[in-house]
């Protein structure tokens, strides 16, 4: 009878799981940050005007590294409750992984 080979992982094998691991937080993580404030049109964080949006946008910190964003593209979109969105194109500048803020204009008030 033939001796059974070990079967104890090779660092090959144990860098690919990590690999795994890794991309599956990443991938929690995103979901996370799309149920955040901002994540998501039907979360989008209320502002009284455009001009603080980008200001707003940069504050917010990558998901997955911590690292800084950059503004990749400001768009004027329109929900379909028909509320005029913004949504803010990011890039982080530490890990380069993407992702989109929205922004809710608030309508001015009838003075
Ligand atoms: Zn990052």
């Amino acid at each position: 009878m033939s001796k059974k080979k070990s079967r104890a992982a090779s660092p090959r094998t144990l860098r690919r799981a990590a690999g795994r691991v890794e991309q599956t937080l990443a991938r929690d993580r995103e979901r996370l940050f799309t149920l955040e404030a901002g994540g998501s049109p039907a979360r989008a964080i209320d502002v009284p005007s455009a001009s603080v949006v980008e200001a707003h946008a940069l504050s917010v910190r990558c998901p997955l590294c911590e690292g800084p964003h950059e503004v990749l593209e400001h768009a004027a979109v329109t929900a379909v409750t028909g509320a005029r969105l913004r949504e803010v194109h990011l890039r982080c500048r530490q890990c380069g992984s993407r992702r989109s803020l929205f922004f809710r204009l608030l309508e001015p008030k009838p003075n």
